[in-house]
């Protein structure tokens, strides 16, 4: 009977341990950086084309950079980095390294949490529908990449969100 029992707790365990492990998998995904030699600028997309692609503004072949990721890590940082902006918004504080230019900070906050937004749009092309985040004790530090933090927002970038990593002699500022 004991050992019976034993093999009862020992099933529950390793269905709790597989449940973790599905928590914590990775999802694979690409994200394409595009160069254009002729108007020299940068922009990633989510969709593969393995036959290359040109700029629509200019009609020239661009340049491809494919950058794989972890699709469930990208979007728990990016879900973080909403929430960081949100509070940041919320902040009465805010101004103060913003004051002299109140309406600019302002105007970038809008447009860092548009690039928020829509880049986890792109994450869910990529995997067809809505991407599971980490739970919240998961540490991106966890992942063996260069994160770079945009003070004094405390935003942080993966590796496939810099673009003079894959293009490094495009200077993307
Ligand atoms: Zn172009």
């Amino acid at each position: 009977m004991s050992n019976t029992s034993a093999k009862v707790i020992n099933l529950a365990d390793r269905r709790a341990k597989k449940e973790d492990e599905a928590r914590n998998a990775p999802v694979t995904g690409w994200i394409t950086w595009l160069y254009c030699p002729k108007c020299k600028s940068l922009e990633y997309s989510e969709l593969e084309m393995p036959n290359g692609r040109v700029h629509k503004k200019c009609g020239t072949l661009v340049e491809e950079e494919e950058v794989q990721i972890d699709v469930r890590a990208e979007y728990t940082i990016s879900l973080r980095n909403s929430k960081r902006l949100d509070e940041l918004f919320k902040e009465t504080k805010i101004p103060a390294f913003l004051k002299p230019l109140a309406k600019k900070g302002i105007g970038m906050l809008e447009n860092l949490h548009a690039a928020e937004v829509e880049y986890r749009k792109r994450l869910e092309n990529i995997v067809n529908g809505p991407v599971n985040p980490y739970p919240d004790e998961w540490d991106e530090k966890s992942l063996e990449m260069k994160l770079k933090t945009l003070d004094p927002l405390g935003l942080i970038l993966t590796e496939a969100r810099q673009p003079n990593l894959h293009f490094p002699e495009v200077d993307s500022s």
